[in-house]
């Protein structure tokens, strides 16, 4: 992203040129990979738009880049379909807050890519489109849920791309796809135009083959919308010159709940090593604990749930997307609608979370795993009240697993997002960055986690790490 922002300022490259070979791109690897659902047909007028800013002095730091969107992300005029049949043909007729603004910092979207189900997943595999492939090894998944986004990014088809995660759906993906992935504070961007999994938990990432790509992104994408009661009014902060701020002086702690069983060895390597790292650099390591860590799954799986079984009522045959032909009462139609329209996960999502709800069972349930949640919350704050800075963790317990691996089993598919459902249930920021190669070939991830608002920390932290791990590109991929 550096590098293209300073071949489109001094005009070595157009935004056209950028476009196209991304287009290009795409047309010779996205048959194998199938990371994007849908391409916008305008992508070659916006650049040349971009190209025409350019040239007046009129152009940002985004101005030009190629940006490929998950497909839970409005863009005005072109389809929305949250990789589910039962939202075939819905074109929503006006961008998401978060692609408004990034469209008027002049970024060209590329077209939308593909993920699970509304986002319930951690492996791309329950889109009703198909599977995304891992460019590592395309036998693997891409990870969940924004694996179109971490895929793209990572095979050069886009130099960033937009991804949601609820649970880990941004940090996951970018950790088996080798790229960089940005979880912001619950509330640093509105959520208007993402289409709501589970609200409270919700928010819009980045992902970039660089820090500050994510970093510039974010940068745009931030601060208070009246269209998001939940969107903060706070100042946003120097988001880019914080990539290049260091780590000396800063404490970086290592929760050991999040290094025990279920990690796998080289995960475990690599984390420590990036830890390692940090310390040259100035930064004083300490171990911590978060005891509360082993409840997150069962906690974001009831809150998840609970929140998706009532956000995806609206889905019904009537307001949106497709309708099933319908021979009794409304009742039928809403039944034959849904019957059809949502996939396996999406409807266990959706008994679990009505189950979670119902009467007798809220408090013991929702209720419960609501109280679990403030605790977890007071954790974390506890820890960086005493004065850390940042934690550093695994983003995943093991690299990609292999296409269809968990499928026939959730919960292992659940367990995934061990390492990134926390913060998410704490409304933390965090970012995942490439840490290292396991044995098989594949990337690993190591996530960094601030302070609420404290973004800034993860960039600088993140861009130490970034500047001794680089990744070379999948050879495959490289030219
Ligand atoms: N894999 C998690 C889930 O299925 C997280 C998904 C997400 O972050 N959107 O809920």
């Amino acid at each position: 992203v550096v590098e293209l922002q300073r071949r489109l300022r001094d005009r070595e490259l157009s935004a056209v040129e950028l476009t196209r070979a991304c287009l290009q791109r795409i047309e010779r690897l996205d048959g194998t990979l199938h990371s994007f659902v849908r391409l916008n047909p305008r992508a070659e007028q916006e650049a040349a738009e971009a190209d025409r800013r350019l040239l007046s002095g009129r152009g940002g730091p985004l101005t030009g880049l190629p940006v490929a969107v998950k497909d839970n992300i409005h863009c005005a005029a072109i389809e929305t379909s949250c990789a589910s049949r039962i939202l075939d043909g819905f074109v929503p007729d006006r961008d998401a807050t978060a692609t408004a603004r990034l469209r008027q910092a002049g970024v060209v979207i590329l077209g939308k890519t593909n993920m699970d189900e509304f986002a319930m997943g951690s492996s791309t595999e329950t889109s009703c489109h198909g599977a995304t492939r891992n460019p590592w090894a395309v036998d693997r998944v891409a990870g969940g849920s924004s694996g179109g986004s971490a895929a793209a990014v990572a095979a050069g088809l886009a130099p960033l791309a937009l991804g949601s995660d609820t649970g880990g759906s941004v940090r996951q993906p970018a950790a088996f796809c080798g790229v960089v992935g940005l979880k912001p504070t619950y509330g640093r961007v509105s959520r208007s135009g993402l289409v709501a999994y589970g609200s409270s938990l919700d928010q819009i990432g980045a992902f970039s083959r660089e820090v500050a790509g994510a970093a510039e992104l974010l940068a745009r994408m931030a601060g208070a919308d009246g269209e998001d009661a939940t969107c903060s009014p706070r100042p946003t902060g120097e988001f880019v010159a914080a990539c290049d701020r260091g780590v000396a002086g800063l404490r970086v702690g290592l929760p050991r709940e999040y290094f025990g069983s279920g990690l796998d060895g080289a995960v475990d390597r690599a984390v420590r090593a990036a830890a390692a790292e940090l310390q040259r650099q100035g930064a004083a390591i300490q171990d911590v604990s978060l005891p509360l860590t082993r409840y997150a799954i069962p906690t974001y799986y009831l809150v998840a749930t609970a929140e998706a079984s009532s956000n995806l009522a609206r889905f019904d045959g009537v307001r949106y997307g497709q309708r099933a032909p319908s021979i009794g009462d409304w009742q039928d139609l809403y039944r034959s609608t849904r019957g059809r329209g949502f996939g396996e996960e999406v409807w266990r999502r959706i008994m679990l979370g009505t189950y979670a709800l119902s009467a007798g069972y809220y408090d013991q349930f929702y209720g419960k795993a609501q109280r679990v949640r403030e605790l977890l919350r007071r954790e974390f704050s506890n820890l960086f009240a005493g004065g850390i800075h940042l934690l550093l963790t695994p983003a995943a317990p093991t690299g990609a697993f292999r296409l269809g691996e968990k499928t026939g089993d959730p919960l292992s598919m659940y367990l995934s997002d061990i390492y990134t459902a926390t913060v998410n249930l704490a409304g933390l920021p965090a970012i995942s960055v490439p840490v290292g190669i396991d044995g098989d070939g594949l990337p690993i991830g190591g996530q960094l986690i601030a302070p609420a608002f404290g973004e800034e920390l993860l960039f600088s932290g993140a861009s130490v790490i970034e500047r001794a791990f680089r990744l070379a590109p999948p050879s495959w991929l490289q030219e």
